[in-house]
């Protein structure tokens, strides 16, 4: 199997795009899909053909092209909904959904969570455990990433921390689906601030070997996350102690670690 054809059993199928996006699948029932942030129609279009699903639905996370540049064609040639947060800058777009809304798609219920921060207008999709799926599944588009976190474009370094907590507060056993694989860099990254994180020593060998491998660097969880990416663990005395800010607030800890982040 190529590193790059998309795992088809399960009922998220990941398609890698554009070099490092993933566009994600997702089988709510036996005959209907959803898709979150499809960069890329042709790759949906035929997935959608090999497994004979219909497409209901375009999730979107955030504007930018790399995460909506194949919404129209999708649209224009399945009838599906284009939902997301953003009225003036996503194509297509149906249905703007707020902060806790709850959508309701076939059996299964998604939390819209306002996750501003990496752009003005930013939301995670997050569906909730059910008899499907007893681990909630959390698309977190440019706002988390497996080991790290969006940069901050439209908002200031409040916003973006304020979002990460409120996706930290999911279930441990929730699982992550971000919108690009950055999974080694961020690793590295982390490395370079806690060299002696034996944890993301320990993830860093595993992606590494999963890609060896051909397989993608996601899922995550939500405790692995909360363990090992240093941008949710910036109220913690051991990134603190890392930093040289001992004193410093968590908010003054994440910005620091952003900025870092930004020249690595
Ligand atoms: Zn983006």
């Amino acid at each position: 199997m190529s590193p790059h054809h998309p795992k088809i059993s399960d009922s998220v199928i990941t398609i890698p795009a554009l070099g490092d996006n993933f566009i994600y699948l997702y089988r709510y029932n036996q005959s209907s899909a959803l898709v979150v942030d499809p960069s890329d129609a042709s790759l949906v279009l035929n997935i959608l053909k090999e497994s004979a699903l219909d497409l209901t639905t375009v999730l979107a996370t955030h504007h930018h092209w790399d995460h909506t540049a194949g919404t129209i064609e999708l649209k224009e040639k399945t009838g599906c909904k284009v939902i997301g947060p953003d009225k003036q800058r996503i194509p297509g777009i149906d249905c703007v959904v707020k902060d806790g809304e709850i959508l309701t798609i076939g059996n299964i219920k998604i939390q819209v969570i306002d996750t501003p921060g990496h752009t003005r207008t930013a939301v995670c999709y997050y569906v909730q455990p059910s008899n499907n799926n007893k681990n909630g599944i959390l698309w977190t588009g440019d706002t988390l990433f497996i080991g790290g976190c969006g940069r901050i474009l439209e908002c200031d370094a409040r916003s973006m921390w304020d979002s990460l907590l409120k996706l930290a507060s999911l279930p441990d056993d929730t699982l992550i689906y971000c919108g690009h694989d950055y999974t080694v860099e961020n690793y590295q990254f982390a490395l370079s601030i806690e060299p002696d994180n034996q944890a993301v020593k320990q993830c860093l060998s595993e992606v590494r070997q999963a890609q060896r491998a051909g397989r993608q660097t996601v899922p995550s969880t939500m405790s692995r996350e909360r363990t090992t990416n240093p941008f949710l663990r910036a109220d913690t005395p051991e990134l603190k102690t890392a930093l040289n800010m001992p004193q410093a607030q968590a908010l003054e800890v994440f910005a620091e670690l952003r900025r870092r982040k930004d020249v690595f």
